[in-house]
């Protein structure tokens, strides 16, 4: 069995109305997929994080070492694409891309078995996952305080147990914006808070201080990553426990925030860390250092779907008769492609979405979507 060809899918879809986090001004949905064809006909999929144009390019380099190799070696194929990039890689890009073909060659690979990559992995701890919805964003013309404490009251009504809001943009108008949310879900449901890294560490430990009345499960990307020891400040001054992680690619950019417990929860995203090879690792990196590990995850369906696939594998830790589970983050911004590049959506029912157990990451591609979104300019 070889590789025959490498192709990247770049989905653009052009916004109604423009939103931001602390960090990023969105105009428009772009991903990339990466799709791999072998000389059998197998076809597997995978999805890039971040910049689309910029993760095809990057891939698009990596497939002339790919091309005629054995996608089941998926631990030596990684190996090389890593080494290739390595003296200018390292973190970025160059792991976000290797990210998207190490999860296709692992869904070509779990279609060659005839078996679900959580098999693959080791065997499935669960069937299906609590979601946590991600919305709140600043968008134009909305209420900071009163459209988005009614919009995260609607995520309520659709059944979720959780909820994530975007802060980071102003203290005071953060915690306002903290505490009406706080009023209009009521006391029950779940909140964390992710601020982009749009704060200084005093900030971030002020916010922390004033918010944890209004109980917070987390605190997300308080401040920039390459700050490592600035989350340790944040942790120790304030009392929410520190989320961050969804920046550090690979398991050297792990190793810093790991050892030096950093952060309480740690949130690879599989479609950024290194794919199924390294977040098994970053798993385990976690694990030895007792921090927990939720997946950060913002893409499309594929990316669900790959994040699913590691959840399912993941090990209670620790080991007891009611585990803690792992929750799945389900962004609920407008993306029209993001449910369609499948045949079969992965939503949620009341706030739970079950994982797929066919073959590979479980999912059959829509190409009249991947043709319909298909990034239009040069
Ligand atoms: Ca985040």
């Amino acid at each position: 069995m070889k590789v025959e060809a490498v192709h990247t899918h770049i989905l653009d879809h052009a916004l109604d109305t423009t939103f931001e986090s602390a960090s990023m001004h969105f105009a428009r949905r772009q991903h990339c997929l990466v799709e791999i064809v072998c000389d059998d006909g197998t076809i597997g999929w995978g999805e890039c994080l971040g910049p689309a144009k910029l993760n095809a390019a990057v891939v698009q380099a990596y497939a002339t070492a790919l091309i005629g190799q054995d996608p089941l070696q998926t631990e030596k194929i990684w190996l090389e694409l890593y080494n290739r990039l390595r003296d200018q890689g390292q973190r970025g890009l160059t792991v976000t891309a290797l990210s998207g073909i190490d999860i296709a060659l692992w869904d070509v690979k779990g279609k060659h078995f005839g078996v679900p990559v959580s098999t693959l992995l080791g065997g499935r701890f669960r069937d299906s996952v609590k979601a946590y919805a991600t919305g709140s964003f600043k968008r134009e013309g909305v209420d900071r305080v009163e459209d988005i404490a009614r919009e995260v009251a609607g995520y309520r009504k659709e059944g979720f147990h959780a909820v994530k809001i975007k802060i980071g943009f102003d203290v005071e108008e953060d915690l306002r914006v903290i505490e009406a949310v706080r009023e209009a879900i009521g006391p029950d449901l779940r909140m964390m808070i992710d601020a982009n890294h749009g704060y200084d560490a005093l900030e971030a430990v002020e916010v922390g201080q004033r918010a944890a009345r209004f109980g917070i499960d987390w605190f997300e990307e308080p401040v920039l990553p390459e700050h490592v020891s600035a989350y340790g400040a944040v942790r120790a001054g304030q009392p929410i426990p520190v989320a961050g992680g969804e920046t550090w690619h690979g398991r050297y950019a792990m190793q810093d925030p790991l050892s030096t417990r950093a952060v309480d929860i740690v949130q690879p995203d599989i479609c950024g860390v290194g794919g199924f090879t390294e977040i098994r690792r970053v798993a385990d990196m976690a694990a030895l250092h007792g921090v927990r590990l939720v997946p950060h995850a913002w893409g499309t369906a594929v990316c669900l779907a790959a994040s699913l696939q590691f959840m399912a594998a993941m090990l209670p830790n620790p080991p007891r008769r009611n585990p803690i589970e792992p929750i799945l983050e389900f962004d609920r911004t407008e993306n029209p492609f993001r449910q369609a590049v499948v045949e079969t959506p992965i939503e949620h029912s009341k706030g739970v979405v079950t994982i797929p157990d066919a073959p590979g990451l479980g999912i059959t591609i829509n190409r009249e979507a991947l043709e319909r979104f298909a990034l239009k300019e040069a």
